[in-house]
């Protein structure tokens, strides 16, 4: 370790952007959404925002000396040399920041996915890989700033590793794997160029940021600009407070997630309203049931409200729309919400024709739910937390 540390602004205090803020903490909550493609101009605070992150999310359990950051309560996930430790009961587990690391643009296939010796590989297995980037990620945050300026091979060999959660390493005829869970967060500039369909679909949400044209807000960028760069450890103190709130809500989030529940009738208007905007990969759906309970979990309820989906289908839906070549796919709100709406009726209408006939509905209040808008979701504020927005 050397003691110089990339200092970072704390993940409170950046300005605006609130799309941006709200799709990386339901990643830091929920990591099975799947990670964010960021879209934005040169400056609009995406790396940053990436960085700032890593600071929030919570320490993980490792097995010691692993290179893989081996899970210790889970054997199937493991290495070799750790499931043979595992086997012999002699697992040491530590605790461990969860890793962010970055992808620089230019790495070669070997920093990528390690270089094997292929001579020790016969007799030593795993043991002769030098691990690299797909290793150290094991478990953490995949950052690829550029994505859209990556290496095609490269790209394959992330997708692949990205699909089976798997990261195997073939030389002439010799082949060994470790584990290779990450979240991907790409940043782009869509100015430099349109990214792959295949690596865009890996991207559970996608989020735009443009620069901001508030007056103020802009004039409070420049001041914390400022005061960071006078005294960044001071700077930071100062946000302890709301850093520490945050970090509690992503906590209790992460908690509360599995007890979150989602009707019938919300997942058929996410089915129906995904078929009319002709979005064609069924991953739409999954994203956007994952995205919508964590966000449901979030504000600190069990239940999916139509609130949440509509939200989720934002993020989610936005990077799967057709588009047209050369163009960047755009998702039409309007076009959303009409749908969205469209479907949610249709359902009430047919539970009060069935309510007719007496059968019974328990979510029969959901869509008749009076929602007042409780924008913006990124605000780090845990007032509302625990309030129960419907009662029935
Ligand atoms: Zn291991």
């Amino acid at each position: 370790m050397h003691h110089l540390k990339r200092k970072t602004i704390p993940f409170t205090s950046i300005v605006g952007q609130d799309d941006m803020k709200f799709a990386l903490i339901l990643n830091a909550i929920n990591p099975r959404i799947g990670g964010v493609l960021i879209r934005g101009d040169k400056g609009t605070a995406k790396s940053t925002a990436v960085r700032a992150l890593a600071d929030l999310l919570e320490n993980i359990l490792v097995v010691e000396n692993c290179p893989f950051n081996c899970d210790p309560a889970n054997p199937e996930d493991m290495c070799d040399l750790c499931f043979e430790k595992h086997e012999k009961n002699q697992i040491k587990a530590v605790n461990h920041k969860t890793p962010v690391v970055d992808l620089p643009l230019g790495a070669t296939e070997d920093r990528v996915v390690g270089s094997l010796n292929v001579e020790r590989a016969i007799k030593e297995g795993i043991k002769a890989l030098e691990p690299g980037i797909l290793a150290a990620c094991n478990r953490g945050i995949l950052y690829i700033d550029e994505v859209n300026l990556l290496d095609d091979h490269v790209a394959d060999v992330l997708l692949d590793s990205a699909a089976m959660g798997v990261n195997i390493v073939e030389r002439e005829g010799v082949s060994v794997a470790h584990p290779s869970k990450f979240i991907l967060v790409g940043t782009m500039n869509p100015e430099e160029g349109e990214i792959r369909p295949q690596l865009l679909d890996r991207f559970g949400l996608q989020v735009s940021v443009v620069g901001i044209a508030d007056v103020d807000q802009r004039m409070q960028i420049a001041k914390n600009a400022e005061a960071f760069d006078a005294d960044p450890d001071g700077f930071a103190e100062g946000c302890i407070e709301s850093q520490e709130t945050l970090k509690e809500r992503i906590s209790s989030a992460r908690k509360n997630l599995r007890n979150v529940s989602m009707s019938d009738d919300l997942l058929r208007s996410i089915a129906s309203t995904c078929i009319d905007l002709g979005v064609k990969t069924h991953r739409a759906e999954i994203v956007i049931t994952r995205t919508a309970k964590t966000i449901a979990a979030y504000e600190g309820r069990t239940e999916v409200i139509s609130e949440d989906v509509k939200k989720a289908m934002e993020l989610a839906l936005s990077h799967r729309m057709r588009s047209r070549p050369f163009e960047p796919p755009t998702l039409n709100k309007e076009k959303l919400e009409k749908s969205l709406t469209q479907h949610q009726h249709e359902h009430l209408h047919e539970h009060e024709h069935h309510h007719e006939h007496g059968h019974q509905h328990e979510h029969h209040h959901i869509q008749k739910q009076e929602q007042k808008p409780r924008e913006p979701y990124a605000q780090h504020d845990s007032s509302e937390k625990g309030v129960r927005v419907h009662q029935l």
